[in-house]
C-alpha cells in the first residue's frame, strides 16, 4: 500500500511532463508580480508547471485540466528564504509552506554536513532528495566549516599549509560543480572561528571566478565590529557576489545606527562589489549559548581543563558578556530542560549566579533567543532596497522566526504599520532574493518563470507564532503552488511532491 501511494505521487506530483495536458487556469487573480511593479487584474494559465500566459480578467482559456478561483485574492510568487536550516529529506517543511515559502537555502552559517557532507557529497543528497520528492525547492550551499572537515583540516589550524589551501580550494570547486550556489560562513562558530585573511581569501577566489556566491555568518554582528566583519566578507571578493545573512547590529540602537551601517554598505557596492544582504524581521537572534564564551573556551580546547585553570577569569567574562547583552532577562532558552525560562530564572531556579550557571552548562549547552536587537534599527535595515528578507529559521526551530516570518512581513509590516507597501514587501520576498540569487525562472510572475505561487487575502494573514509558542503555524496563505502543483492548502501541507533542487545559472 505504501508503495502504490508513493508510486502514485511520483506520477502525479514529481514528473513535470508526466501529462502533456497538465494545465492549470486560475482566475480573478490580483497580481503581485514580484518585481515591486503595481498590482493588476488577471487570469493566469500554468502549464506543465510553468507560467504559460497572462491574460486579462475572464479571457483565459476555459480548456485547462484544473482550475482555481483567486476570488480577487492576491496571488504572488512564491516566497524565497535566503537563509534556512534543516533537512526536507528527513523533516516536514510545512511551517515555511504555511507562511508561503517555496524555496529555501540549505547548508548556511558554515554547516551544510547533512546536504554536501553526506555520503556522495550534494549529489548524493540530491539523489536521495529526488527519490523521496522535495515539498518546495532548495538553493544548496557549501559549508565553509563542513568543506574544510573534507579537505581534511583539523578544526584549531589557524594558518593553513599550501597542500590544505590547495584541498579546500578543490573541495569547494567539486561541491561547485556538482550545483552549490556559493559558500556559506560561521566565522562566529567552530571551526571558521579559526580562518585567517590568506584561507579567506583562497576560497574567495574561486567564488569570483565561477560568479558563485558569498553568505556569510559574520565573524561578528557587535555594534563595535559589524562594520569590520562586513569588511572581511568584501575582502574574499571584491569583485564578487557578496550576501550578508541575517544583518543586524547587537546591541546598536536607532536610526542614524542603521543609516550609518547602510551607508557603509553603499559605499561598498561603488567600488564594484555586488553586496547584499537579508534580515529576519526580530529584535532577538537565535543561536546557541558558546555565543557568550571567549574563542580561548570553545572546541578543540578541553573544556573540563580549562575550569580548573581559568575559571575565575572565565567567570569575570561570562558575567560582563550576559551584563552586554542586556542582562540574564534578555536571554530565553529555547532548548530543553530549560526551554522557556530566561537565564534569570533558570539560574535562579538552580541557585546559582547567571554567570556560573551558563559556565556549567558549557558552550554547547543549549540554544536561546536573544534580545539583542532594536526595532528601529531592524526596520530601517529592512526597509532598504538591497536588503531581502529571511527566516533564518528550521521545522523546529524555537524562535517564532521559523514559524513566522512572511506572515509578519505582511500583517505588521504592511497591514498594521504601513512599513512596506504590499508590492514592496512581496518584492523583498520574491523578486529580490531571486536577483540576489541569480534564479531566472522564479521570484516574479511572467510567461516562463515557474509557477512558484501564493494565494492569499493580506487583512487575513496571522503569525500566530510567539517566542513562548514559536510552533505555531502562521495562517491565511490560503493556497501554495510549487512547481504548479498544490502543496498546501487547507492549512496543511499535501502529497505534492513537486520542489526541485536548484542550480546556479
Ligand atoms: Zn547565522
Amino acid at each position: 500500500m505504501r508503495k502504490a501511494l508513493k508510486a502514485l505521487a511520483c506520477c502525479l506530483f514529481l514528473g513535470t511532463g508526466a501529462y502533456a495536458d497538465d494545465s492549470l487556469l486560475i482566475s480573478n487573480a490580483v497580481v503581485i508580480d514580484g518585481t515591486g511593479a503595481a498590482t493588476f487584474s488577471a487570469d493566469l494559465l500554468v502549464e506543465d508547471g510553468v507560467i504559460k500566459s497572462i491574460h486579462a480578467p475572464g479571457e483565459g482559456p476555459k480548456t485547462a485540466s484544473r482550475s482555481i478561483d483567486a476570488k480577487g485574492r492576491v496571488v504572488a510568487p512564491g516566497f524565497i528564504d535566503l537563509h534556512t536550516h534543516g533537512d526536507p529529506v528527513a523533516q516536514s517543511f510545512e511551517n515555511f509552506l504555511a507562511m508561503g515559502v517555496t524555496t529555501v537555502t540549505l547548508g548556511m552559517d558554515g554547516s551544510s554536513d547533512s546536504l554536501t557532507g553526506g555520503e556522495g557529497g550534494l549529489a548524493g543528497w540530491k539523489k536521495r532528495a529526488g527519490a523521496k520528492g522535495l515539498q518546495l525547492n532548495v538553493i544548496p550551499l557549501s559549508g565553509h566549516g563542513t568543506v574544510r572537515h573534507l579537505a581534511g583540516i583539523p578544526d584549531g589550524t589557524r594558518a593553513l599549509s599550501p597542500a590544505q589551501t590547495e584541498a579546500l580550494q578543490r573541495t569547494l570547486r567539486q561541491d561547485l560543480a556538482a550545483g552549490s550556489f556559493g559558500l556559506s560562513l560561521g566565522l562566529e562558530y567552530v571551526p571558521g572561528v579559526y580562518a585567517e585573511t590568506a584561507e579567506l581569501r583562497a576560497l574567495g577566489d574561486v567564488i569570483t571566478n565561477t560568479d558563485a556566491i558569498i553568505m556569510s555568518h559574520m565573524r561578528s554582528e557587535d555594534d563595535a565590529d559589524v562594520e569590520d566583519a562586513i569588511g572581511e566578507l568584501v575582502a574574499m571578493a571584491p569583485r564578487g557576489r557578496v550576501h550578508v545573512s541575517h544583518l543586524k547590529v547587537v546591541y546598536g540602537k536607532g536610526e542614524a545606527r542603521a543609516d550609518g551601517l547602510l551607508a557603509f554598505m553603499a559605499g561598498k557596492r561603488e567600488t564594484g562589489t555586488r553586496l547584499t544582504a537579508d534580515v529576519y524581521p526580530y529584535a532577538a537572534s537565535y543561536t546557541g549559548i558558546g555565543i557568550l564564551f571567549p574563542e580561548w573556551a570553545l572546541p578543540p580546547t578541553d573544556y573540563t581543563a580549562l575550569r580548573q585553570q581559568r575559571d575565575d577569569e572565565l567567570l569575570d567574562y561570562l558575567g560582563k558578556r550576559i551584563t552586554r547583552r542586556g542582562g540574564p532577562a534578555a536571554l530565553l532558552f529555547g532548548t530543553q530542560p530549560y526551554a522557556g525560562q530566561t537565564l534569570a530564572e533558570a539560574a535562579k531556579a538552580a541557585g546559582k549566579p547567571p554567570a556560573g550557571f551558563i559556565a556549567d552548562l558549557g558552550p554547547r549547552g543549549g540554544s536561546a533567543a536573544h534580545f539583542v536587537m532594536d526595532r528601529t534599527v531592524v526596520d530601517k535595515l529592512l526597509a532598504d532596497a538591497n536588503v531581502a528578507l529571511s527566516t533564518d529559521g528550521s521545522p523546529t526551530m524555537r524562535h517564532p522566526r521559523a514559524f513566522g516570518t512572511y506572515a509578519r512581513l505582511i500583517e505588521y509590516y504592511v497591514m498594521q504599520q504601513n512599513q512596506l507597501s504590499l508590492e514592496a514587501a512581496i518584492h523583498k520576498a520574491t523578486g529580490l532574493p531571486a536577483q540576489i540569487m541569480q534564479l531566472a525562472d522564479r521570484g516574479v510572475i511572467k510567461p516562463g518563470m515557474a509557477a512558484d505561487l501564493v494565494i492569499f487575502t493580506p487583512a487575513n494573514v496571522r503569525e500566530n507564532t510567539s517566542y513562548i509558542a514559536p510552533h505555531e503555524k502562521a495562517t491565511g496563505f490560503d493556497i501554495v503552488l510549487v512547481g504548479g502543483y498544490i502543496a498546501y492548502q487547507d492549512n496543511k501541507a499535501t502529497p505534492a511532491r513537486a520542489g526541485q533542487v536548484l542550480r546556479l545559472q
